[in-house]
């Protein structure tokens, strides 16, 4: 068993925070897993120390050291399990990059990862929030997945249906939180599928490809991200710091009369809820580009935090903090954070 002692986590997080874990391990293969899981001594260090399971580091912001053992799943393989006439069920490791699988799906003309392009991260982290984007859900497409529970060790499967999916949440953020780590998912792509152009300015930049095709529509998604959203290798950042807060149809309505030009979406499955834009309430109270320290809302979108330097965790803390705060008092809404703060 290799547990590092002091192990600095700056380069493993989009934010780009500089932070120490008191203790690391990290699995390369299953086998490495199930193993050391299933030893005395990683069950009675497990037990006495708190712990944290880091992907890509993508949606998480460490705002001091960590004082427990932080665990990661370098698991990677991806391997087509079966076909159907109808669906390929293909199976990745949890440390597989995301786009990595997604551009091998594409790659492979099958359909249903294609909107959920250039996402970062790792295929562990995808169902634990159930990505989103362009009209697409990662619930979509997972069939299965694989976790072991730390306290046995033991190896289990759940069927997609049974994960609790929803927006930006599954069983993984909730009763399963914290204690599994998922070694894999089981994905099923459509064969014949058909793109979907439901989000706004997909249909436009699909236009502009020179294949109109799979591979084109996954082009036209990249170029969309890449015109709006930073790079976290150039300006760190971990996507968008809040949901969009879900609230009455009552407080949507009160809210319209005072901000007509509000935004406000239906939520799906509930009839007296509306989804409002965090980033338009962000912009409207003037929040966009403000600074604190190191740490600024980007320019071009009121949903992003960056880290402008040698930002502290703190730093960028205090400045959601603050959003949090102004948020509420000008228009009585609360904004719960997207990114895991630890
Ligand atoms: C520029 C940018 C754009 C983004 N755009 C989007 C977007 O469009 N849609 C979207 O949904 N998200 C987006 N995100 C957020 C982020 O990419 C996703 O949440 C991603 O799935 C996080 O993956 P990760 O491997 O980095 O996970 P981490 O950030 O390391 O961890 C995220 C959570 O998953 C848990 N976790 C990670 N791996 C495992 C595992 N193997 N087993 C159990 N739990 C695990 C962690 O404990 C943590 O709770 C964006 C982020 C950035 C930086």
């Amino acid at each position: 068993m290799n547990i590092i002692s002091n192990y600095n986590l700056k380069e493993l997080t989009s934010f780009n925070v500089d932070c120490n874990a008191a203790k690391y391990i990290e699995f390369n293969n299953e086998f490495e897993l199930r193993t050391t899981l299933a030893t005395e001594e990683f069950q009675d260090f497990f037990h006495t120390n708190s712990h944290f399971v880091l992907g890509d580091g993508s949606n998480v912001l460490f705002t001091k050291d960590f004082p427990g053992l932080v665990i990661r799943a370098n698991i990677k393989h991806i391997n087509v399990v079966k076909t159907t006439d109808k669906h390929v069920y293909v199976e990745a490791g949890a440390g597989v990059l995301w786009d990595d699988f997604v551009a091998f799906v594409v790659g492979k003309g099958w359909f249903g990862a294609e909107n959920l392009s250039l996402i970062p991260g790792t295929v562990g982290a995808v169902p634990v929030q159930n990505i989103g984007a362009y009209g697409v859900e990662a619930a979509s497409i997972i069939d299965t997945v694989y976790y072991y529970s730390f306290d046995a060790g033991v190896k289990h499967e759940l069927a997609g249906e049974d994960c609790k999916f929803g927006y930006r949440t599954s069983i993984f953020k909730t009763d399963l939180a914290e204690s599994v780590l998922i070694s894999s998912v089981l994905f099923r792509l459509r064969i014949n599928g058909e793109l979907n152009f439901s989000y706004n300015g997909v249909k436009e930049a699909f236009a502009q490809q020179e294949e109109q095709n799979l591979r084109g529509f996954r082009r036209a998604i990249i170029a969309i991200r890449q015109s709006k959203l930073p790079d976290p290798k150039v300006l760190g950042n971990a996507g968008s710091f809040f949901k969009n807060p879900v609230v009455s149809t009552e407080t949507a309505n009160k809210l319209l009369t005072i901000n007509p030009t509000m935004p406000v979406y239906e939520v799906q499955g509930k009839a007296f809820t509306k989804k409002l834009s965090a980033a338009w309430l962000i912009e409207s109270a003037g929040l966009k580009g403000l600074t604190l320290g190191n740490a600024a809302v980007y320019e071009k979108h009121a949903l992003i935090l960056t880290n402008k330097g040698n930002a502290t965790g703190k730093e960028i803390h205090e400045l959601a903090q603050t959003i949090q705060t102004k948020v509420f008092e000008k228009f009585g809404v609360k904004l719960e954070p997207e990114v895991i703060v630890l």
